[in-house]
Order: C-alpha cells, then sequence, then structure tokens
C-alpha cells in the first residue's frame, strides 16, 4: 500500500475513507493540524510535531481525547504499514460533528481525528527557490496551526500565477513568513528569524535550525526583520517540514542573497544528517 488513511478509529485505502456531513472543519474550518516527512517509515520529529499539535487544540480548547503517546503510536504505525521511501504524514482534530451553530457543540460531542499518510518527494536543499512579497491577510493567532487556510490558499494561487515558490508574507514592513514555511535570513555571520510570536507559526524546522546554529557555534537572531533588511540579507532562507531549507535567489523578480552559500551549506549538511540518522536508520 502506497498511502493509507484513518478517520476515527478507522483504518484504509484514502479513497475509501468519509468525513460526516457535520464535521466542524467542513463550516468553520474548527479545527487544528500538523505534518511531517516519514522516510523509510519513521516520520521526522514526532516529538516536536505532537508537542505543538497539543499546543494547537489547546489553545483553541478542542476536547481531544487521546494522549501523546497514544497518538504517537498511531501514527508510527500507519506510517510503518505504508511502502516507497518518502511520505507526507499529515493530521488533523475538529471540534466533532454537529449541526451548524458558530458557539462550541454541546458538551460530550467528541472531536474528530483524520490521519493520512501519502507518498511525497521532499525539495532537495540545493534547489534554490523564487519569492514574491504578499501583505499578511492573516488572522491574530498564526502560532495556532489551525484549519483556517483560505488566506494562505489564496496566496498560495497567486504565487503560482507569478511563478514563483513562496511568498514573504509581511505587516506593513515588518517580514512574518510564507503561506507554508517560514522566512529566515543570514546577515553578518548570524542565522536570524522574526520572533516565534503570533504572527508566524513557531516552524519546527526553524526551530530546528536554530538549535543546530547554536551547536556549530553560528550566533543566533530572534527580532523583528524589515522588508528593506530581508532584501539586503547575505542569504535569504525558506523552511518547512517538506523541504528542510532552501536559499533564496530573487524576491519580487529582484536578485537577493548568494553572499553565505558555505554556512547555509554546513546548517543544510548538518540537518540532511540528523534526518537521515533519526528517520532511514532507525525504527520506532
Ligand atoms: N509557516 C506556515 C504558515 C506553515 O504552514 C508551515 C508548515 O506547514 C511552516 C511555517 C513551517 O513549519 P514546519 O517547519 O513545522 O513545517
Amino acid at each position: 500500500m502506497q498511502s493509507i488513511g484513518y478517520y476515527n478509529g478507522k483504518t484504509g485505502p484514502i479513497d475509501q475513507l468519509t468525513v460526516p456531513f457535520t464535521d466542524r472543519g467542513l463550516y468553520f474550518g474548527d479545527g487544528v493540524y500538523d505534518a511531517t516527512t516519514a522516510a523509510g517509515g519513521v516520520p521526522f520529529a514526532i516529538d516536536d510535531h505532537i508537542d505543538r499539535f497539543f499546543n494547537s487544540f489547546q489553545a483553541v480548547r478542542i476536547p481531544f481525547a487521546m494522549s501523546k503517546a497514544e497518538l504517537r503510536r498511531l501514527i508510527c504505525d500507519l506510517c510503518a504499514q505504508v511502502e516507497g521511501d518518502c511520505h507526507m504524514v499529515y493530521w488533523q482534530t475538529t471540534r466533532g460533528c454537529a449541526l451548524r451553530g458558530h458557539a462550541f457543540p454541546p458538551e460530550g460531542t467528541s472531536a474528530n481525528l483524520l490521519i493520512y499518510i501519502s507518498p511525497c518527494q521532499m525539495t532537495p536543499p540545493e534547489q534554490i527557490l523564487t519569492l514574491m512579497t504578499a501583505e499578511d491577510i492573516r488572522h491574530h493567532m498564526l502560532n495556532v496551526k489551525t484549519l483556517n487556510l483560505l488566506p494562505n490558499v489564496l496566496t498560495a494561487q497567486l504565487a503560482q500565477e507569478n511563478g514563483v515558490d513562496e511568498v514573504v508574507y509581511h505587516r506593513g514592513n515588518l517580514v512574518t513568513e510564507g503561506f507554508h514555511s517560514n522566512i529566515m535570513m543570514i546577515k553578518d555571520g548570524a542565522l536570524c528569524s522574526p520572533p516565534a510570536d503570533n504572527w508566524i507559526l513557531p516552524g519546527i524546522t526553524r526551530k530546528h535550525l536554530i538549535q543546530l546554529a547554536n551547536k556549530l557555534g553560528i550566533p543566533v537572531k530572534e527580532e523583528a526583520i524589515t522588508l528593506d533588511q530581508l532584501f539586503d540579507a547575505d542569504e535569504v532562507l525558506v523552511t518547512n517540514s517538506g523541504a528542510l531549507c532552501n536559499k533564496v535567489s530573487h524576491i519580487d523578480g529582484k536578485p537577493v542573497g548568494g553572499k553565505a552559500g558555505e554556512l547555509v551549506r554546513r546548517l543544510q549538511e548538518a540537518y540532511a544528517q540528523w534526518f537521515n540518522e533519526e528517520t532511514r536508520t532507525q525504527t520506532f
């Protein structure tokens, strides 16, 4: 089997599983999700992703009932059942099923859990990306990985129509992140990122790069970044779990970065080694 799905205890081929009509995820996007990549049947950094998932559903008060250990076991078991080297591992919980009403459904309504594992290809680290800027029109709880992704969907389409790989969302002159990635930069030998506040998702890849930089003796700055500073960066980086870390060549058609390739290469190599050690050479 190349892919597998799970919904509230039922496992099967993705195209044979269905979600009830009244799932609040459909009406309101009333749910949260997380995702990582599995290689060799082992999900990468699963504990980090499960911790963030718990932070997300607790922040929006979804009564998700499984423990971290139970969810971990379930996801790892599903990953071990699929064939192929590389898979996207996606899971979401919604605030259960109920007829449409904005406030929470009656007490005792159980949360729904959907998981699927499907083949994917990771963006190779040597791939260079192009970006465009876009005003950040999203909500104010971006540290929570909610299902409310309509602005991200519209921005992703805009990026595709403009022939770029990602966007640089900004609020005024301040950089936030991309529609499915964090944006970081290298400046004067330091790895720089906007702070992990409510305006960005605390990316697991972002966190890992900061940990690797600390290990390699590369200074780290978690401070606001302006658009002008980003255009003037030594390298601009895009990070997410489906790609780890890629350099950027252009934003809005203007060349950026290209001045600290060696430092990025060190980070990419250390990260690829970590990823391979944790996934392809281990079993859970
Ligand atoms: N920012 C947004 C809006 C995202 O959707 C994602 C990933 O899905 C990221 C950042 C990167 O997060 P991670 O490194 O945990 O994949």
